[in-house]
């Protein structure tokens, strides 16, 4: 069985779907493992570490498609412009595609995987559910975000995180408020306080705040007057009237502090503006504001991907592909999880895959030339 690794194509991904380390143990197991070359360049996995490893390195994405069996990838298949071919249409037909297809955003892929007759499962889809934790990309990407996001803020800020006694004085500790506690915030929250801030976090979910007091900051209580909880332990929409007691409680903690990292999601949904303009106004000159959700539409007003923005004096930054961003680490962790879900794949060195069980059916987006997932299906009939 021939397991493949493109080279990302996506700008300024750096990630590598595969480790030369994770390489070594498919290779034990029996498979032979192609990676494109200078794949893993740019996440500090150079090609001689791969061949090291056993691995084959195929001089072109035309060269190291054909044949492939299993493709592992970090992001969702475009267009190679040096090949002239979308990679999807590179793919042999009857391949197992595993990466993140992102079919929340972006569902129309899934047409063209079908129509390709390419079994796909998408790393954004594998159920939450503790046998899949081994699996579970999003949380390890997003907990590097996190923890990047953090150090953006203090590297952006002009004040000491820390307290600080000294002979110049007393420096109070910079105050740091993080609105969402899900995987990214709470790791944002615990390197926050590592660099010795004054953390506060908010989230819509009630349960979030046990976890967020574990890690040493104060969680901002608000009465919503209604559950925001979804299934799963996500946060679903909630009513205009909860939205504005949200906005209240928010708006005199976002103008007490010196740095806001937003982080704040619904799946499937457009991001929820929580800092407004009058908030922004309200914040000290040489605030800082990171809006982690900037991708997914953003929390912040004003704010722009990819981008600095000067709002009132507060400098709004709203970082794109922060996982990208820890690429050595995230590369490792993403193989980790990728192999997970192959080897669930996989028995007696062959494929063979259980599409009853629960984390194939959640993550399995197309088969035998149609789109199975459910939620894929209806985002396309809308
Ligand atoms: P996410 O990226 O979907 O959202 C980030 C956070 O934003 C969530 O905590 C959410 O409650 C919060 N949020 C949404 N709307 C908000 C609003 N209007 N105001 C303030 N906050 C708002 O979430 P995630 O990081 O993927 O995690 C979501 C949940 O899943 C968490 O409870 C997490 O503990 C849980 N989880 C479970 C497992 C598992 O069981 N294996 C793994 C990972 C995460």
């Amino acid at each position: 069985m021939k397991i493949v690794i493109p080279k990302e194509i996506i700008p300024d991904e750096q990630r590598i779907a595969l480790v030369p380390n994770a390489a070594a143990k498919l290779i034990k197991a029996g498979f032979e493992v192609a990676v494109e070359t200078n794949a893993g360049a740019a996440s500090g996995y150079p090609d001689a570490a791969f061949t090291e490893a056993g691995a084959k390195i195929a001089k072109t994405a035309q060269e190291l498609y054909s044949g492939a069996n299993v493709i592992l990838k970090v992001r969702p298949p475009v267009l190679n412009k040096s090949a002239k071919k979308h990679e999807i249409d590179m793919m042999p037909s009857g391949a197992v595609l595993i990466c993140f297809l992102e079919v929340l955003r972006d569902p129309g892929i899934a047409k063209l995987l079908a129509k390709n007759k390419i079994t796909s499962f998408s790393m954004d889809t594998v159920p939450r559910i503790s046998r899949a934790q081994s699996m579970d990309a999003l949380s390890s990407q997003a907990s590097a975000a996190g923890y990047k996001a953090a150090i953006i803020a203090a590297e952006a800020s002009h004040k000491f995180f820390p307290m600080l006694t000294t002979a110049a004085g007393t420096i109070p500790p910079a105050k740091v408020f993080i609105i969402g506690a899900g995987v990214a915030g709470l790791q944002a929250i615990a390197t926050a306080r590592r660099l010795g801030a004054n953390v506060e976090a908010f989230d819509i979910r009630a349960a979030a705040k046990g976890e967020v007091e574990s890690l040493g900051a104060k969680f901002v209580q608000v009465d919503l007057g209604e559950s925001a909880e979804a299934e799963g332990g996500y946060a679903k929409e909630v009513s205009e009237e909860a939205k504005k007691k949200e906005h209240e409680a928010v708006h005199q903690h976002v103008a007490a502090a010196d740095i806001v990292i937003t982080t704040a999601a619904v799946p499937g949904k457009k991001a929820p503006l929580l800092v407004t303009d009058d908030m922004v106004n309200d914040m000290k000159p040489g605030s800082i504001i990171i809006d982690m959700a900037v991708e997914q539409g953003g929390n912040v007003d004003s704010s722009k991907p990819g981008e600095v923005v000067y709002k009132h004096g507060v400098k709004i930054i709203g970082p794109i592909n922060l996982p990208g961003k820890m690429s050595i680490h995230t590369s490792m962790m993403y193989a980790r999880n990728i192999t997970s879900l192959l080897n669930l794949m996989i028995k007696e060195g062959k494929l063979d895959i259980n599409f009853e069980d629960e984390i194939i059916k959640g993550c399995c987006i197309t088969h035998n030339g149609e789109i199975v997932h459910e939620l894929t299906k209806q985002l396309l009939e809308k």
